[in-house]
């Protein structure tokens, strides 16, 4: 062959999906049993969560509902894409909820009653009852969306009156900061106000805990998290 021989086998660097698939493999190994491992898959192209679900995962987040749907379209094309739970993992507007609650399986960022009401109404319509997590603000920043802390419970109460959403638990992204030790007690704080709403009855068992992200999943885990929501970690750093 003297035409174009390409890269040196050698020395080829592996390709993403290669280094995205052993990436999913060795946390899959490495997490505890009864944590689930979402991929969030904001800002990646369906190839490279394409090479996620072929090396393992079963569970995709994304942010946007747009991007999700173009994704969806080509996951679902796959063999293994009837097997995908999809989570909205993004700060979910009203005038989107139509679209979500066609697309997920589970909504993450429940954070307000409107919401709440505007997502029963879709699924009311749709004849499905949605599982919910109520996202909470643990690190009460003002920029971040999410409940308070101290609102959670009576939003729970609230979504007790819904027929068509079911609360499952809840999720924190907490705060962007350096002091670990901070992190951990927001990660606390969430788990803390998760087992009050079980006391009270208020959340469908078995109860999901969704908090952590690349940088902070074993932290979250040791505060009791049993599902980690990490993109840099699977994908590499983001583009852009
Ligand atoms: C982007 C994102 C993640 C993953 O962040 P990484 O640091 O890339 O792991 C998790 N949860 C939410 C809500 C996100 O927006």
């Amino acid at each position: 062959m003297w035409l174009d021989a390409g890269p040196e086998v050698g020395t080829a660097m592996p390709t993403p999906e290669v280094e995205i698939a052993g990436r999913v493999e060795q946390l899959l190994a490495s997490l505890p049993p009864g944590v689930t491992l979402v991929a969030a898959a904001k800002g990646r192209t369906a190839a490279e969560v394409a090479a996620a679900v072929a090396a393992g995962i079963r569970h995709v987040g994304h942010n946007y509902v747009q991007e999700a749907r173009a994704m969806r379209q080509l996951i679902d094309a796959q063999p293994i894409g009837a097997q995908i739970t999809w989570h909205m993992i993004g700060h979910l507007q009203r005038n989107k909820a139509a679209l979500a609650v066609e697309l997920f399986h589970m909504i993450q960022t429940v954070d307000s009653l409107r919401l709440a009401n505007e997502l029963e109404r879709r699924c009311s319509a749709l004849d499905r009852v949605m599982p919910v997590l109520i996202e909470v603000n643990s690190g009460r920043e003002s920029a971040k969306a999410g409940a308070l802390p101290e609102e959670v419970e009576a939003l729970a109460e609230g979504l007790t009156e819904l027929p068509h959403l079911q609360l499952r638990g809840l999720m924190t992204m907490g705060p962007l900061i350096e002091d670990r030790e901070q992190l951990r007690a927001c990660f606390r704080l969430t788990r803390e106000t998760l087992e009050h709403l079980e006391q009270r009855g208020l959340v469908s068992p078995p109860a999901i805990l969704s908090m952590g992200m690349s940088d902070s999943y074993q932290l979250a885990i040791e505060e009791g998290a049993n599902m980690v929501r990490l993109g840099t970690q699977i994908f590499g750093p983001r583009p852009g």
